[in-house]
């Protein structure tokens, strides 16, 4: 590697190879899950008769568009539902669970998250931030159920929050950027059927946001009515250039195909240009794609953890996401990781970023990403708010080698301004 003159210490290289080495089996797991993935990904496309003019695409209203239908029936079968909504026309992640609560609440309907508080953008959706244009705004109120503190549903309080007036029930996978650990799908389906006992006609919504592929099932096949990504995450395998996806029944499907077009229009317009063939082909790569970014969270886990810095999820836990922080305790600290991140980039490695302030955040910023798709975090990514207790987010790389080599040189700038606690390197 030093021949490639990263400027990576042969300490830190050998550091690197002890790590690694306790990860075999790890490693092996996560390799398992993804090829039992991609076989259902290949299933699925092989039921679904994908053909070569599949990847091609249409333009002005996009009516038949073959390639966007077999798309979709691809997704449906992927996440076990009845129907998908997988279009460029969804801006991001967001954009999907802003059209996806919006097609299926109606004036006076409640919307509960029983996940706590819903990642950031959602706040404006909903309302909790007053918003133009929010669900509070239509007359739709909002209620939730915070995790227990270690981090599991509160069966207790979601039976008793459950009131007439719910129809839509939330429920978020990972963690996003909080603190409190991702749900995974054995424990989403506990609160499935909690909720399900209660009111056995709720639409329930699971924002999947960086859980696609880790584990074997997803929450389509717990009995969840909608689950929800975005395609420059896991699904889009790093080669979708935008959108997002929507899975579910049929009907809630419809009602978001409504709200992203028109009443009348639905499902039936809405033209793919020529993306067809990156999110066939990205969705055939996810699977691989997801794996290599979970390798590079474990490995980060297990070497600063090495270095003695708090690790979440730890390189030994279960994962549900691709999500992983490490609390490294000072700004200085958080800098030289971001730094480290964005220097072992492809695209931008010239860069050094700071730290800024942002929309929507309390304290500034930083983020590291040189990705080909802009802002796609299922590439190798980093960001931080810079405010106690300092903890960084990672998450991504499309090749274990890359996420590697992105930890590599955290570590190598730490230790080189000599940032890494006594004894350490
Ligand atoms: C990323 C993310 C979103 C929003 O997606 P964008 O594409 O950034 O709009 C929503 N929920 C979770 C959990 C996410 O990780």
């Amino acid at each position: 590697m030093a021949f490639y003159d990263f400027g990576i210490s042969s300490e830190v290289l050998t550091f690197a190879k002890e790590t690694e080495e306790g990860l075999a089996e790890r490693f092996a797991a996560i390799d398992a899950a993804a090829e039992r993935n991609q076989y259902k990904v290949i299933a699925a496309m092989r039921d679904a008769r994908v053909s070569e003019d599949c990847l091609l695409g249409t333009t002005g209203y996009g009516y038949n568009d073959r390639g966007r239908e077999v798309l979709e029936s691809v997704y449906a079968r992927v996440f076990h539902t009845e129907d998908a909504l997988v279009r460029p026309l969804i801006a991001c992640g967001t954009h999907a669970l802003s059209i996806a609560l919006a097609g299926n609440l109606r004036p006076g309907d409640e919307l509960l998250s029983v996940s706590g508080r819903p990642y950031d953008t959602l706040e404006k959706v909903i309302g909790i931030r007053p918003s133009p244009g929010s669900l509070a705004e239509y007359g739709v109120t909002y209620r939730q159920v915070d995790l227990l503190p270690d981090g599991t549903f509160d069966l207790d309080a979601i039976r008793l929050a459950i009131g007439p007036k719910t129809r839509v029930v939330a429920i978020q996978r990972s963690r996003g950027y909080q603190v409190r650990p991702s749900l995974r799908i054995r424990e989403i389906e506990r609160a499935i059927q909690c909720v399900r006992a209660v009111k056995k006609d709720a639409v329930i919504l699971v924002d999947n946001c960086y859980g696609e592929f880790v584990e074997d099932l997803e929450p389509g096949d717990i009995g969840a009515d909608l689950v929800v990504g975005s395609l420059i995450k896991n699904p889009g395998g790093g080669l979708a250039p935008i959108g997002g996806y929507i899975a579910g029944t049929r009907e809630c499907v419809g009602n978001a195909a409504i709200r992203l077009t028109a009443p009348g229009l639905g499902k039936e317009v809405g033209a793919t240009l020529s993306v067809n063939r990156s999110f066939f082909q990205g969705l055939f790569l996810a699977p691989v794609v997801t794996a290599a970014a979970l390798k590079g969270a474990v490995f980060a886990a297990a070497a600063y953890e090495r270095l003695g810095f708090p690790a979440d999820p730890g390189p030994d836990a279960f994962r549900t996401d691709i999500i992983q922080s490490v609390t490294l305790g000072s700004p200085e600290r958080v800098l030289a990781f971001a730094k480290g991140i964005q220097n072992a980039s492809p695209v931008d490695s010239f860069v050094t970023p700071e730290a800024d302030d942002m929309p929507g955040y309390e304290d500034p910023v930083v983020m590291a990403a040189g990705t080909f798709i802009s802002g796609a975090s299922i590439e190798l990514s980093a960001d931080a708010p810079l405010r106690p207790p300092f903890a960084i987010y990672f998450q991504g790389g499309l090749t274990y080698p890359s996420a590697k080599l992105g930890i590599l040189m955290t570590i190598e700038n730490l230790r080189k301004e000599g940032l890494l606690p006594e004894g350490r390197l």
